[in-house]
């Protein structure tokens, strides 16, 4: 189950801009993205003097919202507060991040109060259901006090600054940032707007018409990330399903076998399709189970609905493992670029990797000119990756993980199971000290007479 949340869309007195803020890139859960302040709701929430607001539901979390914004990025968001010095607001943050008042007691201490009336509530927006961790939350549009400057309150945020939406999306696009899904979403609503708080409308419409649910996640603009529920091992729940390009496109562990799940897919597939993008071929990136089942209905579907013939595509050697299970159509024997269209019509290139160690025929796929690495069953966002020989080499795998660490211009990873990840070369080299680390155990019980397995 989701757990309740609240984070502020907060805009500059000229209503042009919003805060936003990089979350430590240590951070287990989405480390390193851009985000709104914001956090879970408290039990003390609730105790929080809130006026204009007849909903107790609401009005926890507005509370919520406004002492997350005060935690992080030290603006208080509360009426009767202009007669606070910054020193005093810096002594009310520490009594509040110590834990010796709770945010309630904070404010009745300082006769302050929340008023309802200077929030906006703009949607809620749930954590795609990938990720170990899920937050319900709700979204509240409001307006910086004159002479509060928002910084980085705690150690868990950097960077915090007002941005314009637009320029926010820029470094997107440019795979300087990578963004929160909803925050994302939130961005692209507002950069239509001059006027920001003209934009909570349109956010509040966006919400209700997908019901707070993100069904993929846009990692830059030619990468899309469709989780798909699968069988897979715990603790994943999900596989990762990417479809790369624009104007031509390829699909990549389309695994589905549930047929909810496999209809999910191929709606946003028909999308594109209708807009005259050419999907070019479906890809099976090893022969896991949890990668396969549904590229042979979405091969059918195009070809009943579209009367299109799309190949499916892997490595040759996962093309044996899938012998009598999915016709492959064509094989790939070692790396290959792919040169695909993006959604403006520019070419683009696509590096297909070989990269053994998981699995014999295992494929991983690098976009360089964005730094963004799809590591397949390389790297995962949680648990850890099994190394089963035959088909599984460990020589092999550390191999690999050198060659993706390695690769130039690398920045981002996303794996098959689990959110993308923020520093690539950090994560792979973790990857590559732990395996060591086991092997150094290993040795060191054969060195003090451990002879079987
Ligand atoms: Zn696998």
């Amino acid at each position: 189950m989701p757990k309740d949340a609240a984070a502020v869309i907060l805009l500059n007195q000229n209503l042009t801009e919003v805060v936003w803020a990089q979350r430590n890139p240590k951070l287990a859960f989405l480390g390193g993205y851009h985000a709104f302040p914001g956090g879970k709701l408290e039990t003390t929430d609730a105790e929080t003097k809130v006026i204009n607001c007849e909903d107790a539901e609401l009005s926890k979390l507005i509370a919520c919202a406004v002492r997350e914004a005060f935690e992080e990025i030290g603006v208080l968001l509360v009426s009767n507060g202009e007669k606070l010095t910054r020193g005093q607001r810096a002594s009310l943050h520490d009594d509040l991040i110590s834990g010796r008042f709770t945010f309630a007691e904070i404010l009745a201490h300082w006769n302050l109060w929340i008023d309802a009336e200077n929030f906006i509530y703009t949607g809620f927006w749930t954590t795609p259901a990938f990720s170990p961790v899920r937050f319900k939350t709700r979204f509240f549009l409001a307006v910086c006090p004159p002479k509060q400057v928002p910084f980085a309150a705690i150690s868990e945020l950097q960077n915090v600054e007002f941005i314009k939406p637009l320029e926010a999306l820029r470094r997107w696009k440019n795979s300087e940032v990578l963004i929160a899904p909803p925050v994302l979403l939130s961005l692209k609503e507002l950069s239509t707007t001059v006027d920001l708080r003209l934009g909570a409308e349109k956010l509040l419409k966006k919400s209700q018409k997908s019901d707070g649910q993100i069904r993929y996640i846009e990692l830059n603009p030619r990468i899309i990330c469709f989780p798909l529920k699968t069988e897979t091992l715990p603790p994943a729940t999900h596989t990762n399903c990417f479809i790369v390009g624009g104007e031509e496109f390829i699909v990549i562990d389309a695994a589905a076998r549930e047929k909810t799940e496999q209809d999910n897919l191929h709606k946003l597939i028909d999308s594109l399709v209708e807009k005259n993008f050419t999907c070019r071929e479906i890809i099976v990136s090893h022969p896991h189970p949890d990668h396969f089942g549904g590229e042979t209905v979405l091969q059918q579907h195009l070809s009943d609905k579209f009367g299109l013939r799309v190949p499916i595509t892997a490595h040759r050697l996962t093309a044996e493992g899938l012998q009598g299970k999915v016709k492959i159509d064509r094989v790939i024997e070692s790396d290959e670029v792919f040169q695909l269209k993006n959604r403006t019509g520019e070419f683009f290139e696509l590096k297909v990797l070989h990269m053994p160690g998981h699995a014999r025929g295992h494929l991983c796929f690098y976009d360089e000119e964005t730094g963004f690495l799809l590591a397949s069953d390389n790297v995962v966002g949680s648990g850890s990756v099994v190394i089963a020989p035959p088909d599984g080499n460990m020589q092999n795998y550390l191999d690999s993980l050198e060659r993706m660490r390695n690769l130039p211009n690398l920045k981002f990873l996303c794996g098959s199971h689990g959110s993308a990840i923020f520093d690539a070369k950090g994560k792979i080299d973790k990857y590559i000290e732990h395996r060591l680390e086991r092997e150094q155990k290993i040795l060191s019980a054969m060195q003090h007479g451990a002879k079987t397995l």
